[in-house]
């Protein structure tokens, strides 16, 4: 049986049994993983609150061929969720987050940019003065870009032709950016300054990002690509994700 150890970001645990618990979390080593812990409904639990949403944990688990849930061994806590649980807002910004997660990644495929991607939007989210619907939105660009199905925002699909900075652009059905001469009057339009948005989301770091200025305008726009986006790449949008992005 072999032994894992990674770290893990709990994203949601459900009950089993008398005393045990499923775990939901997103690792370092293996992506989507979904574990029992053995007791940790108990009152003295080795979890203690190990296992609590949006923890950052060391975890070790066993893994047993030819089945999804692995064993927990154990869990050590790297950072508490205590911050993040208790300020409303970074909450439903997490439960956001944590949505997305479970509805684009794989189960077992590892993908540390993304872990690592998560980690620092949480961080950002328990800074002072840091905007959640910005780090929201530059969650959702992220999840988009490390799955595959962010456009590339600089230039033209059809005529190949780079846009220039101050130039609008068009999102075809087929979710791919042409210039306004190569897109069809149907499409949706996409403005520079939208554009400009994506681009230095994939530049900065989220802290960063939240703190510019450009995003409180552009916000209606942007999030109403990314949902346009998100909606294409899982053939419908999942209704946690449709009452979160009403924000
Ligand atoms: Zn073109």
């Amino acid at each position: 049986m072999p032994s894992v150890e990674t770290r893990a970001i709990i994203l949601r645990t459900y009950n089993l049994a008398e005393a045990d618990k499923v775990v939901v979390c997103f690792t370092e080593a293996s992506g989507m993983v979904r574990g029992v812990a053995r007791g940790a409904r108990r009152l003295k639990s080795r979890y203690g609150a190990g296992l609590e949403p949006w923890t950052l944990i060391r975890i070790a688990y066993f893994e047993k061929e030819g089945r999804e849930l692995v064993s927990l061994k154990g869990v050590d806590i790297e950072r508490s969720s205590f911050a993040l649980a208790t300020d409303a807002e970074a909450s439903a910004t997490l439960a956001y987050m944590s949505a997305l997660v479970l509805e684009f990644m794989p189960p077992h495929e590892k993908n540390a940019l993304m872990f690592r991607m998560m980690v620092a939007c949480m961080e950002a989210l328990v800074e002072e003065g840091v905007g959640k619907a910005a780090i929201a939105s530059y969650f959702e660009t992220w999840t988009l870009r490390l799955s595959g199905v962010l456009p590339d925002v600089s230039v033209c699909a059809q005529c190949h032709r780079q846009l220039t900075e101050g130039e609008a652009a068009k999102l075809g059905i087929d979710t791919q950016i042409r210039c306004t001469d190569c897109g069809r009057e149907s499409d949706m339009k996409i403005s520079a300054a939208v554009r400009k948005q994506i681009q230095l989301i994939q530049r900065v770091a989220p802290c960063t990002y939240a703190q510019t200025s450009g995003y409180e305008k552009t916000r209606e726009e942007l999030n109403a690509l990314l949902k346009r986006l998100t909606h294409k790449a899982l053939e419908r949008l999942p209704r946690a994700l449709e009452t979160l992005q009403a924000r």
